[in-house]
């Protein structure tokens, strides 16, 4: 059972198109198409695939490419995935809108421990009323869109409401903590690189950072319950793309036979075959071998270090 998780099924909803908006406060937003449908996957069949692309997308962040590559990457990401599910991700827990504040643990994006619960809400609806949204958590079967949002999502229906929120058309995500997040991922996997790559680390002020780095990526964890199947299984509960992709990324990194690792030519992410391999195949093994391309971690990680 690698990974910790069963191959049972566990889907979550995405959009076939996206688009990028600027809100009334300036911002960017990725929101869907208004007229595009939402369709379901199953992230559990699709987990190395997945976690993959976002490493690889917060790659071109922390190696500092021109905005519009990153911009594509991110969109080509949520049109293949869905939004990062951030709303329910942040909070302690997901069933945060029962009460009046919403508390948070220590995280990138929130730097209040609580917040207003109409407040928090709002920050991913900038273009819609929040209180017509969460009329629309009773389901309107007159209407056609609506009719199509809820077929999807019943599939998904055993989870709170506030994921039902964060599928609906009028879900936004700032563009900016999506790309942060990316980044914070890349740079988990950079500091598994730099820390155990050629046993060159030697100083201890470098090895510190890394360890430290490491550490300050934690957050809220998905539930998990015991299912009594033919032996006893986990099965765990998500309710984010987000913590989806963070849990199934550190069980990657600390993978004994095919951990998730970075090549040493191109700079891409990869899953290894063969443990002493730094190559994420032979044709950069051997460009490697003729030119030499190691990165240097100052230099790529820049003002992050
Ligand atoms: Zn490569």
């Amino acid at each position: 059972m690698k990974y910790l998780v069963d191959e049972d099924s566990s889907l979550w909803l995405y959009f076939r198109r996206y688009e990028l908006k600027e809100g009334p406060d300036g911002r960017k937003y990725i929101m869907p198409d208004q007229n595009s449908y939402p369709w379901p996957y199953n992230v559990l069949e699709k987990k190395e695939e997945l976690v993959l692309d976002a490493v690889n997308v917060g790659l071109l962040v922390l190696g500092k490419k021109s905005e519009d590559v990153i911009q594509d990457a991110v969109m080509e990401f949520v049109s293949k995935y869905g939004l990062l599910g951030m709303m329910t991700a942040l909070p302690v827990t997901p069933e945060y809108m029962e009460y009046d504040i919403t508390f948070f643990p220590p995280n990138r994006f929130i730097r209040e421990k609580g917040m207003n619960t109409d407040d928090y809400q709002k920050i991913f609806y900038p273009f819609h009323d929040l209180e017509k949204v969460r009329k629309n958590l009773e389901p309107d079967w007159d209407d056609r869109k609506q009719l199509s949002f809820w077929g999807m999502r019943n599939i998904t229906s055993y989870q709170p409401s506030t994921v039902t929120m964060s599928f609906m058309h009028e879900y936004a995500e700032p563009y900016d903590w999506v790309v942060t997040q990316f980044k914070d991922w890349a740079y988990m996997l950079t500091c598994c690189y730099f820390y155990y790559k050629d046993g060159k680390l030697k100083d201890l002020r470098t090895i510190l950072a890394l360890q430290e780095g490491l550490a300050a990526f934690g957050g809220v964890y998905p539930s998990y319950y015991l299912m009594l199947r033919h032996k006893p299984t986990i099965s765990w509960e998500f309710y984010s793309l987000q913590q989806f992709i963070h849990l199934m990324l550190s069980f990657m990194l600390s993978d004994e036979k095919n951990p998730l690792r970075l090549c040493k030519y191109c700079h891409n992410a990869y899953f290894v075959k063969d443990e002493d391999s730094w190559f994420c195949g032979e044709a950069c093994k051997h460009k490697y071998t003729a030119n030499g391309n190691d990165f240097d971690l100052e230099e790529f990680i820049g003002d992050e270090w």
